[in-house]
């Protein structure tokens, strides 16, 4: 066993065809940039191969490994043999090796962790793969035919098929709002694809795979062509769907972010929905963007990727003014609904009516009356759920904290407990304060369930129903809740970004945000992109049906542009602000970011490993990277750990990557500290 080098140069790899494979390549689902190599004993050799699962000995225990490569014989050390071979089959066919071997160096993650994350659960967890199987989807859905395309969809398309009749890869940007006909647009595309006896891989945000979602496709190309995969399916389903793609039985993937590793032959076309969604980032190693690597992935396979979204990240869009990705307009909505009417409610102004600690404006108070005396529907959009966030003593002025991460501490009357929100811990409110032992208590501070309770206080004949996480705990109730709400059983729904995304009822005529600033003030150059963004959406969500829509938006900041340019559903005004403010500042997309964070239990300990590694880089690293920190991370405490931060920042991409992986080889490990690295971190 030898550590090979992970981000240097690969060793060179005898061609696959070689019949009798006597040395292998193996890469382990440790957080390590290096790979191995292993003998493989006579018994094996026919069935060794790049893509397979075998078993090792590694260190003084046995792991599961991929083979990756074939090697020659190694030269000047000894390798221990592998034990057994899993696969018959490869799990993992030559461009899905390709791909993770990328994603590894792009992202400075481990090579077989990254292959790890590619693979359904049961299968990273060395389960045998079973032989033959009948999967039948029991879904019925009544089939819809294409509608005939208006001028702006028709010219997208005839764009997008021409890069697949050249087999060209290009990545198109479809940027419109919703209701203009972009799905429509992907279901076409991918009809060609199909009849080009090709695949297609549809990525949409966790939150928008509804039922509705994925029926759009199985009622256009049948359930049997089309394969789910989402987090909320059992694994035995993710397993099964992963088969049937496998098998070549469906040839339309529909799926989250790690959909984009579905196993698929012939890939013809990528499409990512929403595009500009975060959830497209893995929050763990592997810390991956789905975008990126899917345009990886399809470039492979001269396949082009369409990106759709309302509100393109400033990124994509940048990318598009500079001609890397080609643009595709559309401009209206299909069914010539007019955009809802924005209000903008100045809340310090509200304040000065005497009207301290309330939630509602006048205005949204008044418009919510006439909402429901005239038998509409409100949405209510506030990103922040339990009762209140902040738990203060009178007495004695403190600020109630969770011990282990030091955030503030959400009071949620459902429970009558304290919950932080950062590590889910629970505790039974206090009566009197911990500390000083006084009995004044307050709830400060608004969350999702303070406004249900405001609303029953001054509409006690309306129907009201909240949709959060904790709310919609058990499996199936997100569903059942939105049916409730579509037979108009609920006059007001309350939530949290859940009700952000997607939904379409017509008699909704109201949506209220009760403070747009909530995402404003966190610690993130993003802070304004996400609320524009997250405005949008929520506005979108009044007047989707005959009935003219109305938003009122509550904010301190009236005047701040992301909140103007979403009032007046004018993303342009806005990435025009934002892209100046990225230029003045340096951030992206003008300059490429790394982040580093060292966590461990001993807070000294955190921070001197961070010093430490600033160190090495600053002398290791060209002086136009940018190296900033250590400092605090914004949550400083997660789970009794304490976290420390640097931010490396670069013009050039080349002048980061590489040479930081080569200066990380050269800081030794210290006990008790973990770093997680973070290229591109969101
Ligand atoms: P988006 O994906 O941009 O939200 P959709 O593709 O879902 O937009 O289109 C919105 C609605 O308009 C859907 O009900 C869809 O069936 C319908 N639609 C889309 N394109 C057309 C068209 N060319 N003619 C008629 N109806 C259309
Ligand atoms: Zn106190
Ligand atoms: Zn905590």
């Amino acid at each position: 066993m030898r550590p090979d080098a992970g981000n240097g140069p690969l060793p060179a790899r005898t061609s696959i065809k070689v019949q009798t494979v006597r040395y292998v390549e193996v890469a382990v689902g440790l957080p390590v940039q290096t790979t191995f190599h292993y003998s493989v004993p006579k018994q094996l050799q026919e069935q060794a191969a790049v893509g397979k699962r075998v078993r090792i000995p590694f260190r003084n225990r046995q792991l599961i490994g991929y083979i990756v490569g074939v090697v020659g014989r190694p030269e000047g050390f000894s390798v221990k043999p592998i034990l057994e071979v899993l696969d018959q089959d490869p799990i993992l066919g030559p461009d899905l090796v390709e791909l993770t071997r990328w994603i590894g160096k792009k992202y400075l993650a481990g090579w077989g962790e990254t292959i790890e994350a590619a693979l359904p659960g049961p299968i990273r967890k060395g389960r045998l793969m079973m032989k033959s199987r009948s999967p039948e989807p029991a879904v019925e859905v009544s089939p819809s035919s294409p509608l005939p395309l208006n001028a702006e969809q028709k010219q997208a398309l005839d764009s997008i098929l021409a890069a697949v009749n050249r087999r060209e890869h290009r990545v198109f940007l479809l940027h419109g709002v919703t209701g203009s006909g972009k799905t429509e647009v992907y279901l076409q595309a991918i009809q060609e694809i199909l009849s080009q006896g090709k695949t297609s891989i549809v990525l949409v945000p966790e939150i928008s795979l509804t039922p509705q979602t994925i029926e759009r496709f199985q009622a256009r190309f049948g359930a049997k062509t089309v394969a789910v995969l989402h987090s909320a399916m059992l694994e035995s389903q993710r397993l099964q769907e992963w088969h049937r793609i496998r098998l070549g039985e469906a040839h339309v993937v529909v799926g989250a972010r790690s959909a984009v590793f579905a196993p698929v032959q012939s890939l013809g076309l990528v499409v990512i929905d929403e595009e500009h969604e975060p959830s497209y980032k893995q929050e763990d190693a592997p810390r991956y963007h789905a975008r990126e690597v899917a345009i990886t992935r399809a470039k492979a396979f001269q396949a082009p990727v369409i990106l759709g979204s309302a509100t393109p990240a400033i990124e994509t869009y940048y990318q598009a003014t500079q001609r890397r990705i080609e643009l595709l307009p559309l401009r209206s909505r299909i069914e010539e609904v007019p955009l809802p009417q924005v209000e903008i409610v100045d809340m310090r102004q509200e304040f000065g009516r005497g009207s301290r600690g309330k939630i509602f404006s006048r205005q949204l108070e008044e418009t919510l009356a006439q909402t429901l005396t005239s038998r509409q529907q409100a949405i209510l959009f506030l990103n922040r759920r339990g009762f209140s966030p902040f738990i203060h003593c009178r007495g004695c002025g403190q600020i109630l904290r969770c011990k282990s991460c030091q955030v503030t501490l959400t009071y949620h009357m459902d429970t009558r407990s304290m919950v932080c929100h950062t590590c889910h811990s629970e505790q039974p409110a206090p009566e009197i304060c911990p500390k000083c032992r006084s009995e004044y208590i307050r709830f400060q501070g608004i969350g999702t369930q303070r406004v249900e309770s405001e609303l029953a206080r001054l509409f006690p004949q309306a129907s009201i129903a909240r949709m959060d996480t904790d709310s919609m705990k058990a499996r199936g109730s997100h569903a059942k809740l939105l049916s409730a709400f579509r037979r108009h059983e609920i006059d007001v729904l309350v939530g949290t970004q859940m009700v952000a995304k997607g939904l379409d009822f017509p008699r909704v005529t109201l949506v209220g945000v009760i403070s747009a600033d909530t995402a404003l003030n966190l610690p993130d150059f993003r802070s304004a992109e996400r609320t524009f963004n997250l405005l949008t959406q929520v506005a979108g969500r009044a007047g989707r049906g005959a009935l003219p829509g109305k938003v009122i938006l509550q904010t301190y900041t009236p005047h701040h542009y992301g909140i103007v340019a979403a009032g007046r559903h004018d993303y342009l005004a806005f990435y025009q602000q934002e892209i100046e403010a990225r230029r003045q500042c340096g951030l992206p997309p003008f300059t490429h970011l790394v982040q580093l964070t060292v966590r461990s239990l001993g807070e000294n300990k955190a921070l001197e490993y961070a010093k430490k590694i600033a160190q090495t880089l600053r002398r290791c690293l060209l002086s136009e990277v940018q190296i900033l920190g250590p400092s605090p991370a914004p949550v400083h405490r997660v789970r009794r750990n304490y976290l420390w931060q640097l931010l490396l920042k670069s013009p050039e991409e080349v002048h980061l990557k590489e040479p930081l992986a080569a200066a990380l080889r050269e800081v030794s490990a210290s006990r008790g500290c973990r770093l997680a690295i973070d290229v591109d971190p969101l």
